[in-house]
């Protein structure tokens, strides 16, 4: 690579930490109140008899909810992993090839493991 970033210096990464450790609040947040959605809505749909049109508005709500408790997730598995890459010293170099994501890239996503070429190549094994 000609073009070398400079490495993260200490003050960047811990203002990307306050970030991410904000993430996790957030998203921590997110999953209680997607989880006691979610048991109402099982709680509805368990306790009334809801038949046709009505019980299936409750299984797609249940859907709903569902997907963005599975992206809350991934999304909260991506912070703790970035934290603690950050904790081992990894943080900022992509876990693909070594190379530093760099800074404009971290800024838009601190959480962020994959330098721009590893990203686009996986999307596009991923046929995205
Ligand atoms: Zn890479």
């Amino acid at each position: 690579m000609l073009t070398l970033e400079p490495e993260l210096t200490v003050e960047q990464v811990a203002r990307f930490k306050a970030r991410l450790q904000e993430q996790v609040r957030a998203l921590s947040a997110q999953d209680v109140e997607l989880r006691a959605r979610l048991a109402a809505e099982e709680s509805v749909t368990a306790n009334t008899f809801v038949a046709g049109i009505e019980g299936a508005m409750a299984a797609e709500a249940d859907d709903e909810v569902i997907a963005l408790l599975q992206h809350e997730q991934t999304e909260l598995a991506a912070v703790k992993q970035a934290l603690d890459r950050m904790e081992n010293g990894e943080y900022g170099q992509c876990t693909e090839c070594g190379d530093p994501i760099g800074l404009s890239r971290l800024e838009v996503l601190p959480e962020a493991h994959l330098c721009v070429g590893c990203q686009d190549m996986l999307e596009h094994r991923q046929g995205r």
